[in-house]
């Protein structure tokens, strides 16, 4: 590489943070999961599938704000030793007992959040308390998401052990941003979870299985692209990002078999089928009469939400130092918002 672009990389590599899934992948979970919601919850839901999608990567921000956010998104079950996956404790206070508290925080504790933040959404729901659903909604599906990515489930979560740095956001933002267009977005109704612990170390273990293809695919992909051909670089917001080049991508996601777009799929279904658990558990509360919120309050949640300092002023793991396929979060996307339902049902 010349050294100017190799500068423009670095330059552009440093400033680009990364989240699980991206702002894309996040968003279009939230947002795909309001269409698994039964009617009695689909209006409210839809009523504010603005809020619920512009909000989904809120919990990342917080990341660098709030002490203690960093670990709710990831587990590094690897470091417990072979077939941890099975054999870590599933409730929190065996963990514990096993491995002590600090030890679970240091290597991430997602299932377990889980299933706090499901307690949560029960309560918010019991109260009627319509900031804090929208606000527990948004924030769970952001964390059900992560739940589901292969490489929140490692150390190796970036490929640095083992040459592939760069793979976290080529697998979670690269791919899905190029070819989740073409995903197949027809879904069950959301179900009831008689163990949402269970399905919350389900999809922690599903997305683990799929870690050694992961990591194991870009390796011998890399192997029949010469580097030229396996990076490119694009303009965005009139910066030049290096990028994985759509050919290097598009092989990528056909080896894997379709499992980027599996695991979104997962996550969309979870989040539906945890909203709507949270909902019965709470006894099933009418959120028709919830409906009415002014547009003072409701720009008083968004504001609150969009106020979180993005400066890094604590000391986490660096999912998410500026890496390769990884973008600036220039435009937040969502599909239908607000307007467009109100429009069509009128
Ligand atoms: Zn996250």
């Amino acid at each position: 590489m010349k050294p100017l672009a190799l500068w423009i990389a670095f330059s552009v590599l440093v400033y680009a943070p990364a989240r699980a899934w991206g702002f894309f992948g996040h968003q279009r979970i939230n947002r795909m999961a309001v269409f698994t919601l039964p009617p009695e919850m689909f209006a409210f839901y839809k009523y504010h599938i603005r809020y619920i999608t512009e909000n989904a990567v809120n919990p990342d921000r917080r990341r660098y704000a709030v002490e203690g956010e960093a670990e709710r998104h990831f587990i590094d079950i690897d470091v417990y030793g072979d077939s941890a996956i099975y054999k870590m404790p599933r409730r929190w206070e065996d963990a514990v007992a096993k491995y002590s508290e600090d030890t679970l925080r240091a290597y991430g504790i997602v299932p377990w959040h889980l299933q706090l933040i499901k307690f949560q959404l029960v309560k918010a729901f019991k109260e009627r308390n319509v900031n804090q659903i929208l606000r527990i909604s948004a924030d769970m599906g952001h964390y059900i998401g992560d739940a589901n990515v292969p490489l929140h489930t490692t150390q190796n979560y970036n490929g640095q052990m083992s040459g592939q740095y760069g793979i976290h956001g080529f697998w979670e933002s690269r791919v899905p941003e190029l070819l989740a267009d073409d995903y197949d977005y027809f879904f069950e109704k959301a179900q009831y979870l008689k163990s949402p612990m269970a399905k919350a170390w389900e999809a922690v273990t599903n997305a683990h299985l799929a870690l050694d293809s992961v990591l194991r695919f870009e390796k011998e992909l890399s192997k029949q692209f010469d580097e030229d051909k396996k990076y490119s670089f694009e303009t965005r917001t009139n910066m030049t990002v290096k990028v994985y080049s759509k050919e290097f991508t598009t092989a990528y996601s056909q080896m894997l078999g379709g499992q980027v777009e599996r695991r979104m799929r997962a996550s969309i279904q979870m989040v539906g089928d945890f909203w709507y658990t949270c909902w019965v558990d709470a006894g099933q509360p009418d959120l028709d009469k919830l409906l009415q919120m002014t547009p003072e309050q409701l720009k008083m949640i968004e504001d609150e939400e969009k106020n979180i300092p993005i400066v890094p002023n604590i000391k986490t793991r660096q999912h998410e130092t500026g890496l390769i396929g990884e973008f600036p979060e220039d435009k937040p996307t969502y599909y239908f918002g607000r307007n467009v339902f109100r429009r069509r049902n009128d």
